[in-house]
C-alpha cells in the first residue's frame, strides 16, 4: 500500500477539491466526476491510487468504449481537453493535482491511457516524499 502513488485532484476551473470523503473506492476518498453517457448525466467516481482502474458509476450505464463527457461537479465546467489519446483518439482530461502539476486521463471507458506532468521535479519528490517517507529516512 505504501508503494502507491495516490493522487488527489481539484477543478482546473473553480480551483475546489474533486475528493469526496463519502465515496470510498480502494478504502481511500474517491475522486467525483460529474459525467454524461450516452445522453444520461451522472457520477463517475475514480480511484486516487494512480494506476488503479477501480470506478464506479452512478446514474450513468458503465458502457465499455463509450467517450464520457466529464465536468466538475462543483462548478459543472467541462474539463480541459488539450489532447487527444495516443492509443484511440479520444478527448484526454486534464485536471489539477493538488501539490502542483496535472493528471491527464483518457475520456474513453476502458481505455488505460493516462499520465501525470509535474510542474517541477521538486513536486514529484515531495509526493514520494510524503507518501514513502521509510524510503528517504
Ligand atoms: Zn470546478
Ligand atoms: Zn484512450
Amino acid at each position: 500500500m505504501n508503494s502507491q502513488i495516490k493522487v488527489e485532484v481539484n477543478c482546473p476551473s473553480c480551483q475546489k477539491s474533486l475528493m469526496i470523503q463519502g465515496v470510498k473506492i480502494d478504502d481511500l476518498p474517491a475522486i467525483e466526476i460529474s459525467a454524461k453517457i450516452s445522453g444520461k448525466s451522472g457520477k463517475v467516481y475514480l480511484s486516487q491510487i494512480y494506476g488503479s482502474y477501480q470506478k464506479k458509476f452512478v446514474n450513468v450505464e458503465d458502457i465499455p468504449d463509450t467517450v464520457v463527457d466529464c465536468f466538475c461537479p462543483k462548478c459543472q465546467q467541462p474539463f480541459p481537453i488539450k489532447k487527444v489519446c495516443s492509443s484511440c483518439n479520444a478527448p484526454v482530461a486534464t485536471l489539477n493535482l493538488d501539490i502542483g502539476g496535472k493528471i491527464n486521463f483518457c475520456t474513453r471507458n476502458g481505455c488505460p491511457h493516462h499520465s501525470v506532468e509535474f510542474e517541477n521535479l521538486d513536486s514529484a519528490f515531495i509526493l514520494f516524499q510524503k507518501q514513502n517517507p521509510s524510503y528517504y529516512a
